[in-house]
């Protein structure tokens, strides 16, 4: 009996970097060089396994619908996403990161709404109703740090690595919503149909985290 056929589907940019180690350490590596190529797709060492290289929004999505068996993807967008329609078996330790709230600093409490500004809406939401606080959401794509000094926002609720980028905006760090990792995550009717390969693809990739951490 041949292997199931698996599609992974990876985040593309700086997490990639730190997964393809890991992939390669639990024997699994692109035919190509993913980084040299605008290919989507790729063969792998592996007959059976395909990788796929999107976005970390789209990761959660195609692993969802079932057009990847496995993804890896940021805790923070799986928690933007919602994390019902897929299993997250494991924690690859790698692009870590803190969720957090920021403000400019000094800034003085005030009894108005306060102005939110993120690209993780649904994430802030659920945050500030969990701390009884109303406030007013304003999505942003990108350069949100800028929110605050221009007004368009009091607050902003963003990724914070070292904290430079805050820093260099006027802005500090306040509360910490969670901390983030990128996590492989699986189809739910793939780990039933798929289940030895998948399973020796999981032992593999956790025994790689456990050497590497
Ligand atoms: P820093 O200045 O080191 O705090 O980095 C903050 C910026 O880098 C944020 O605006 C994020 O967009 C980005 N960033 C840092 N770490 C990650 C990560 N692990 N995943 C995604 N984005 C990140």
């Amino acid at each position: 009996m041949s292997a199931a056929n698996i599609v992974i589907a990876l985040t593309k940019g700086r997490i990639l970097e730190e997964t393809l180690p890991l992939f390669a350490a639990a024997g699994i590596e692109p035919a190509e060089d993913i980084f040299k190529s605008r290919k989507l797709l790729f063969d792998t060492n592996l007959d059976n396994v395909k990788l796929m290289v999107i976005r970390g929004s789209d990761v959660p999505t195609y692993v969802e619908f079932g057009s990847a068996d496995m993804g890896v993807a940021g805790k923070d967008l799986i928690l933007e996403y919602g994390d019902e329609g897929f299993y997250e078996p494991l924690d690859l330790k790698i692009a870590t990161c803190r969720l957090m709230t920021a403000e400019p600093v000094n800034r003085q409490p005030s009894l108005d709404r306060l102005k939110v500004a993120t690209k993780f809406t649904n994430i802030a939401k659920r945050y500030f109703a969990e701390q009884g606080k109303q406030i007013e959401l304003i999505k942003l794509n990108g350069a949100l740090e800028l929110a605050p000094s221009l007004g368009l926002a009091d607050a902003i609720v963003d990724i914070v690595d070292t904290g430079r980028t805050l820093k260099a905006n006027g802005l500090e760090p306040r509360d910490l919503i969670a901390d983030v990792s990128s996590r492989v995550i699986v189809n739910k009717a793939a780990m039933k149909i798929k289940h030895a390969v998948i399973r020796d693809i999981l032992g593999k990739l956790r025994q790689a985290v456990e050497a590497g951490g």
